[in-house]
C-alpha cells in the first residue's frame, strides 16, 4: 500500500484533485480554499511562489492524535521544501541563499479567528547575516527579521502585541524619531535582539533559530487554531461544520519592499459596491501586503500602476481577466511585485453588495461566462428584499457614526431605513402621521394586534422588546415597514412621553433614523435613497430570467395532469391601487382579494351596520342594494387592472360584530348619556347594545363566520357575486379579458358548498344572461380548516380551485392563536428548539404542510385539473414557496411588496429540483 499523501505542491493540484474524486468543492475542502486557487492558480500558469500545502485532513488527524503529526507527515513537509528549493534554487537555512517563507492558514471557508499569517520563516542570526550581504541591504534585512520575531511570538505563541509595540516606541522616542524609515539597520537589528529578549521573557525558551523548528511551530499552530475559541464561535454563528479542518500553506517570500520597483496591493476584478466591470483595488510601492490593509501609508488606486509599473500592470489585468473567466465570478486578488517581477498570493471569490451582486450576475450573463439559471441563482431573495427597501445613504451612515449619532442596536427585523418624529403609541402615531402629514417613528416597548393601525401609518416601528418572530418584527415585515425590535438600550417612558438611550433623552416629536437592514438606530434625520423597481434594469433583467425559468413546461416533474411548469406569482390586493403595482411588481394574477375591507371605509360602513342590525328582509335587501354600486366599481377597477389575468374575489369572511361598535364603547355611552340625561338617542344605542350583545361569541375567530355565516344570511354573498359578475360583464363589454374566481372561505365539509354554491352559481348565470356576455369563471374554497384538507376529495367534486389560507391552517393544526401565541410562548419555543422556526412565518412542512400535500393529491383524484394556491402569509416566504413548488401548486400569492422575491424563490426552487 503506497503511504498516504498528507502534502501536496502547488504544482500538484491535479494529484490531490486525483485524490478527492474529480470535485472542485472536494479539493476546498481538502486544501483549504487559499491553498486549493494557489494550486488552480499554478496549473493555469499564473505565476505564484513555489509552495505546498499540507491538507486538512492532517490537521484533522494531527488534533485527533491529541496533538501529534500523523505518520509521515514531517517527511513529506521536509520532502516538499526540498521541492521549493529546487523551483527557486535557494535553500532554507542556507546563509549564502536562503529561502525564507511564509505560513499561511486556509480553511474551505475563509474565516475570521483562523490563525494569522507569519512571514519570513527561515531567517535566524546567520541567515539574516548572508541575506544582508548578498543583496546589500542590511536595514531591509533586520526589518524582516524583527518582524519574524514578532509575528512569530504573537501569533505562533500568543504573546500580546504590547509586549513588542511597548519597547518598539520606547525605541523610537529614546532615537528621537517618528516614523520607522528614518531608523537604520543598525536600529533594527538592535530592536530583533529586544523582540528577541521580549520573547524570552514570555515563552521561557529562546526564539527558535532552527528554520524547521520555525516550519515545525507554525504548522501546529495553525493547525491547534481550528479548535481556538474565536474560530470556534465563528463558525457556530455562520454555521459552518467543525469537522472541516484548516490547511496549512506554506510559501515562498516575495518582497514588495525591495525598491521602488517592487510593491503589494489587493484589487477585486469588478467593483464590489456597484458591479461596475472594472479593476477596484489599491497598492503601495515598497511596501509589503500588511502595509496596504493596515492604512499606514496613503495608498494608490490600482489604475495608477499602470504608470509606476505598466509592464507588470498589463500582466495584472491579464491575470485578472484570466481568472474571472476561470472561476467565472469576481475575484479578489492579492499580488506583490518584487523587482518589476509580479506574484500573485491570492484569488477568491469577492465579497459584494446586493447591487453589485445583481450587476454581476447580470453582466457575466450576458458576456457569456455564465448561464441565465446560474445568474439566477446566485442572487438570494434576501438580496431582492434588500434592495427594494429604501437604505441610507452609505456616506451619511459613516457620517453620522463618526458623529456620534448612532445611539442604540436591535434586531433587524424588516429591512429598510425610515426616518421620522418619535411618537410612544398607535393612536397619536396616527394622527400625526395622517391628520398633520408627518413622517413618523412608532416606539414602544412592544405591540400587539390594536397598535397596528399605528405601525401602517408609520414609517419606520422600533421596539425596546421582542425578537425576530415578536408581533412588531411579523407585522413590519408583512406590510414592508422597516422595523427594529428588542434594542435593549432604550428605556421607554410612556408617562414623560421620552426615551432614555444611554442617558440621552430624545422627546416625542423628536427626529430618528431606523435602520431595519442593520438594526442600528440613529439621531436626527438621515437622507435616505429610495430604489424603484422599474429604475433597476439589471433586477429586472434577472427576475424575467427567472419568470422565464418558471414559464418552462417540463420544469417541474409532476404526474399525469398536474403542472409542469413552475410556480407562479401572484398577490394579495383589496384595491385597483395594490393591484396595479402588484403587476408593475410582475404579479400575474390575484390571489386574495378581500371584500370586507371595502365594507370598512367611511361612507359605506353605516350602510353595513344598518345591513347587519335589519330586523326584516326588506330592510336588509334595502342596504344590500345601496352596497352593491359601490362593491360593483371596486370589483371592476380590480379587473381593469388586471386585464387578462386571473383575479380571485374571497367573499366575506369576518364574523359581523367586527363592523359593530364595540360592547365597551357602547355600554359607556349609554351610562354616560343616563347619567348626564343626555337621552335623545339613548334608545338607539340601547337596542344597538343589545343587538351587539346577542351576538357576542366567546371565541369569534372559530364562529359565525366564512361559509357559515354565508348559511346563515346568504343575502351578503349573493349581493357580493352579483356585484362581482355585474363588473365583470361591464369590463368585458369595454374590451377587457376578465377572469373571475369566486372564493368561498372556512370551508370544513363540502356539504357547505353543496348548500351555497349551486346559489352562487345560478347568480354567475343570471347576470351573464341579463347582460347577454360571455367569461370563464370559476368558483373555489379556502382550505384552512384540517377537516378540509382531510377531505379535499369530496370538496373538489364542488370546488374548482384550493387556496391555502395558512394562516388560519397553521392556528388550527397546532391549536394556536396567533396573536396569544407569538406574543406569549412562541419566542420560547423556538429559542428551546421546540419548533425550528416560527410557524406563522414558514410552513410547518410536517403538519401544516402535511395537510396541504394531503389536499393537493386528494384534491386532483376528483379534479385532476385542479388549481392549487396559497394566500397566506408565507406564500411570500422562500422555504414556503419552495414547499409549495413541491407539493404541485399552480401559484403561490403574497403582499405586493415580496411579489419580486417571490419571483426569484419560485425559480430557485425550479431549478432546484429540475432534473435537466
Ligand atoms: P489573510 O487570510 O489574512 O489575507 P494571507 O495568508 O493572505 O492572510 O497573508 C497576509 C498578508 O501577507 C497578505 O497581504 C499576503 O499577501 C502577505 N503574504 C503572505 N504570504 C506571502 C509571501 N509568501 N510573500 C509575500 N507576501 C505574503
Ligand atoms: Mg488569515
Ligand atoms: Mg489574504
Amino acid at each position: 500500500m503506497s503511504e498516504k499523501k498528507w502534502v501536496y505542491l502547488f504544482n500538484e493540484v491535479d494529484k490531490a484533485q486525483e485524490a478527492v474524486g474529480g470535485d472542485w468543492e472536494d479539493v476546498r475542502a481538502f486544501l483549504g480554499g487559499k491553498g486549493a486557487n494557489l494550486g488552480d492558480m499554478t496549473r493555469a500558469g499564473i505565476p505564484v511562489p513555489p509552495g505546498f500545502t499540507v491538507t486538512t485532513e492532517a490537521c484533522l488527524a494531527y488534533l485527533h492524535e491529541g496533538n501529534k503529526f500523523p505518520e509521515d507527515m514531517w517527511k513529506q513537509e521536509l520532502e516538499a521544501m526540498k521541492e521549493v528549493e529546487q523551483l527557486t534554487g535557494k535553500k532554507f537555512g542556507d546563509p549564502s541563499n536562503p529561502l525564507l517563507v511564509s505560513s499561511r492558514s486556509g480553511a474551505k471557508f475563509s474565516m475570521p479567528g483562523m490563525m494569522d499569517t507569519v512571514l519570513n520563516i527561515g531567517l535566524n542570526d546567520e541567515t539574516a547575516e548572508g541575506l544582508a550581504e548578498k543583496m546589500g541591504d542590511a536595514r531591509f534585512v533586520y526589518d524582516a527579521y524583527r518582524r519574524l520575531v514578532e509575528m512569530f511570538g504573537s501569533v505562533v505563541l500568543d504573546i500580546p502585541d504590547e509586549a513588542f509595540e511597548h519597547p518598539m516606541s520606547a525605541y523610537k522616542a529614546k532615537k528621537g524619531v517618528k516614523s520607522d524609515t528614518e531608523l537604520t539597520a543598525e536600529d533594527w537589528k538592535s530592536i530583533t535582539e529586544t523582540f528577541k529578549a521580549v520573547f524570552r521573557e514570555h515563552t521561557g525558551t529562546d526564539f527558535p533559530g532552527d528554520p524547521y523548528e520555525q516550519l515545525k511551530l507554525s504548522t501546529e499552530a495553525v493547525f491547534k487554531s481550528w479548535n481556538g475559541k474565536r474560530a470556534v464561535d465563528y463558525r457556530n454563528a455562520a454555521g459552518i461544520s467543525h469537522d472541516l479542518g484548516t490547511a496549512v500553506n506554506i510559501v515562498t517570500m516575495v518582497f514588495g519592499n525591495m525598491g521602488w520597483e517592487s510593491g503589494t496591493g489587493v484589487a477585486f476584478t469588478r467593483d464590489p459596491a456597484t458591479g461596475e466591470r472594472k479593476l477596484y483595488g489599491d497598492y503601495l510601492l515598497n511596501a509589503q501586503g500588511e502595509d496596504v490593509v493596515a492604512g499606514i501609508r496613503n495608498t494608490e488606486k490600482i489604475q495608477n500602476l499602470e504608470n509606476d509599473l505598466p509592464e507588470a500592470y498589463q500582466e495584472f489585468l491579464d491575470i485578472c481577466e484570466k481568472l474571472e473567466v476561470h472561476y467565472r465570478d469576481m475575484q479578489d486578488v492579492e499580488f506583490t511585485i518584487e523587482d518589476g517581477k509580479l506574484w500573485m498570493l491570492q484569488t477568491r471569490t469577492g465579497k459584494r453588495t446586493a447591487k453589485s451582486a445583481v450587476k454581476i450576475a447580470v453582466d457575466m450573463a450576458d458576456e457569456g461566462l455564465i448561464s441565465n439559471e446560474e445568474a439566477v441563482l446566485r442572487i438570494s431573495p434576501d438580496e431582492v428584499d434588500t434592495l427594494l427597501h429604501p437604505q441610507f445613504d452609505i456616506s451619511a451612515l459613516n457620517q453620522a457614526e463618526d458623529e456620534g449619532r448612532k445611539i442604540a442596536h436591535g434586531v433587524n427585523a424588516s429591512p429598510g431605513a425610515a426616518v421620522g418624529q418619535i411618537y410612544f403609541d398607535a393612536d397619536k402615531s396616527e394622527l400625526k402621521a395622517k391628520e398633520d402629514g408627518q413622517d413618523v417613528i412608532m416606539v414602544r416597548p412592544f405591540t400587539k394586534p390594536d397598535d397596528v393601525h399605528g405601525m401602517l401609518a408609520a414609517k419606520g416601528i422600533l421596539t425596546s422588546e421582542g425578537g425576530a418572530t415578536s408581533h412588531a418584527a411579523v407585522v413590519a415585515r408583512q406590510f414592508g415597514v422597516p422595523c427594529v425590535v428588542g434594542a435593549a438600550d432604550i428605556k421607554i417612558d410612556l408617562e414623560k412621553r421620552q426615551m432614555d438611550v444611554n442617558g440621552k433623552i430624545v422627546k416625542e416629536g423628536d427626529w430618528i433614523s431606523v435602520d431595519g437592514t442593520t438594526g442600528d438606530v440613529f439621531l436626527g434625520k438621515m437622507p435616505t435613497i429610495a430604489p424603484s423597481l422599474e429604475e433597476q434594469t439589471d433586477l429586472l433583467t434577472l427576475l424575467n430570467w427567472a419568470d422565464e425559468i418558471c414559464a418552462a413546461p417540463g420544469i417541474r416533474k409532476a404526474p399525469e395532469g398536474w403542472p409542469t411548469k413552475g410556480l407562479e406569482v401572484w398577490a394579495n390586493a383589496d384595491y385597483p391601487a395594490d393591484a396595479r403595482r402588484a403587476r408593475s411588481y410582475g404579479a400575474i394574477g390575484i390571489g386574495l382579494c378581500r371584500t370586507e375591507h371595502m365594507f370598512f371605509e367611511q361612507e359605506r360602513l353605516p350602510i353595513v351596520q344598518r345591513m347587519i342590525l335589519a330586523d326584516t328582509s326588506e330592510e336588509r335587501t334595502a342596504a344590500l342594494d345601496e352596497l352593491l354600486p359601490y362593491q360593483r366599481s371596486d370589483f371592476s377597477g380590480l379587473f381593469e387592472a388586471m386585464d387578462g389575468y386571473p383575479v380571485i374575489i374571497r367573499l366575506i369572511d369576518p364574523p359581523l360584530h367586527e363592523f359593530l361598535p364595540s360592547e365597551e364603547e357602547l355600554l359607556e355611552e349609554v351610562i354616560t348619556m343616563r347619567v348626564t340625561g343626555k337621552t335623545e338617542r339613548l334608545e338607539e344605542k340601547e337596542e344597538l347594545l343589545e343587538d351587539v350583545q346577542s351576538m357576542h361569541e366567546s371565541n369569534p375567530m372559530m364562529g359565525l363566520r366564512g361559509v357559515r355565516l354565508s348559511i346563515s344570511m346568504p343575502e351578503i354573498v349573493e349581493m357580493q357575486v352579483r356585484a362581482i359578475f355585474e363588473a365583470a360583464a361591464e369590463q368585458t363589454k369595454a374590451g377587457i379579458e376578465v377572469k373571475p374566481e369566486v372564493m368561498i372561505p372556512l370551508t370544513g365539509t363540502v356539504k357547505e358548498l353543496d348548500w351555497i354554491q349551486p346559489r352562487l352559481e345560478r347568480i354567475a348565470a343570471d347576470v351573464m344572461k341579463e347582460q347577454d356576455v360571455n367569461f370563464d369563471y370559476k368558483f373555489g374554497t379556502m382550505i384552512e380548516i384540517p377537516r378540509a384538507a382531510v377531505t379535499a376529495q369530496e370538496i373538489a367534486e364542488v370546488a374548482e380551485f384550493f387556496s391555502f389560507g395558512t394562516n388560519d391552517l397553521t392556528q388550527m393544526t397546532f391549536g394556536y392563536s396567533r396573536d396569544d401565541a407569538e406574543r406569549n410562548f412562541l419566542i420560547t419555543y423556538v429559542e428551546e428548539g421546540i419548533l425550528p422556526k416560527n410557524p406563522f412565518q414558514t410552513i410547518d412542512q410536517d403538519g401544516v404542510g402535511r395537510l396541504m400535500r394531503i389536499s393537493v393529491e386528494d384534491g386532483r383524484k376528483s379534479r385532476v385539473d385542479l388549481e392549487v394556491g396559497i394566500c397566506g402569509e408565507h406564500g411570500g416566504d422562500p422555504d414556503s414557496i419552495e414547499f409549495c413548488h413541491l407539493i404541485g401548486n399552480n401559484y403561490v400569492s403574497c403582499s405586493p411588496f415580496r411579489v419580486p422575491i417571490a419571483r426569484l424563490a419560485a425559480a430557485h426552487a425550479a431549478l432546484k429540483h429540475s432534473n435537466n
